[in-house]
């Protein structure tokens, strides 16, 4: 952390700041110039508050050079971190493509489209039972029914699950899960990520529609801050103004997480585009673009659906999607 100090201020001001600093066990070191003089502050200054220093009258501006996030920095933790959902790998090499409907909807509609999935190669299951709907008369998910009826896919084709949570008190109905994803509306309910830093899970955090990647990793912050160090997060395209698809695919989101941190990055290409058709061209992107993992959604019956069929594949259309990313998977891993 950089500051520049006021060109008006006296020793007495000047005085109060470093000491304000030196209380919080950072060393200052101080360069006086003809016009200005830079105070450069060496130590752990994550916890410092900026809010709380621009308030001195000795402060002209202070600048962050250092990022606000510790715990998923890869300047501290230089190897990739792998993720273990159920038995499944994600990140380090660790390729996966999780699939399933946007909702569970019946016992019928999730066993078909479990066994679908499974038989065309995704290796997890998902399936929303607590819908975040924008309308409050839409269908809002089976809830804890939803919740039994993924686990009773889960056990029939052997195959982890992740479902979404909006609540940390729905937590105890999450017990046979075995992934939490948190939705892009709630990324920064900063309550429900620190209940979710004191779970022995792994979480799927998705960007929020309108969150810098700074944020959304300082989201990610919050649950390792906790204790919980099984992140994985998800690009699932960012509110433009473009209105041709639902949100705009942030592709270079892989690329700049992975260089600023060691959790892996997957990308949810349904969400992104919310148009079936332009699923499997954003999914491939996603692949040579360096992604460690897919979430896609498929149905059974996408035009009966009761949320997101727009955007949902059927299960064939899965299937040939799903030999697409191998081909450029396999290409990817001898480059
Ligand atoms: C979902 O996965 O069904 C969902 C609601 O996703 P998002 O939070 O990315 O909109
Ligand atoms: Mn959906």
């Amino acid at each position: 952390m950089i500051i520049i100090v006021n060109s008006k201020a006296n020793k007495e001001e000047i005085k109060g700041l470093i000491n304000y600093i030196e209380s919080n066990d950072i060393k200052v070191k101080a360069t006086v110039g003809v016009n200005h003089t830079i105070l450069g502050l060496v130590g752990d200054t994550v916890k410092l508050d900026i809010d709380a220093i621009n308030t001195f009258p000795a402060v002209e501006s202070v600048k962050r050079v250092q990022e606000p996030y510790k715990l998923v920095n890869r300047k501290f933790h230089e190897l990739d971190t792998i993720v273990n959902v159920g038995g499944e790998l994600i990140g380090g090499g660790n390729f996966k493509v999780i699939a399933g409907p946007c909702s569970v909807e019946s016992r019928e509609q999730i066993l078909e489209v479990a066994k679908g999935v499974k038989e065309s190669g995704a290796t997890i299951l998902r399936g929303g039972a607590f819908k975040p709907r924008s309308s409050p008369y839409a269908f809002q998910g089976l809830e804890a029914t939803g919740l039994e009826l993924l686990e009773i896919a889960k056990k029939e084709y052997d195959m982890p699950i992740v479902t979404e949570i909006m609540s940390e008190e729905d937590l105890p109905l999450f017990e046979n899960v075995d992934m939490i994803q948190v939705g892009a509306r709630n990324m920064q309910n900063f309550r429900l990520l620190k209940a979710l830093g004191r779970v022995d899970k792994p979480i799927l955090l998705k960007r929020g529609l309108a969150n810098t990647i700074d944020e959304w990793l300082m989201s990610a912050e919050y649950i390792m801050a906790g204790g919980n160090e099984n992140v994985v997060l998800c690009e699932r395209g960012i509110r433009t103004y473009e209105s041709a698809t639902r949100n705009t695919l942030d592709l270079s989101a892989i690329p700049v997480v992975k260089k600023k941190s060691h959790l892996p990055i997957i990308v949810d290409p349904s969400h992104a585009v919310g148009i079936a058709s332009l699923v499997e061209p954003m999914a491939l992107a996603a692949v040579a673009s360096g992604a460690d993992g897919l979430i896609i959604e498929v149905h059974n019956n996408p035009q009966k659906a009761l949320c997101d069929g727009a955007q949902s594949l059927t299960i064939e259309q899965f299937n040939t999607l799903s030999k697409k990313i191998s081909k450029i998977h396999d290409i990817m891993k001898t480059l």
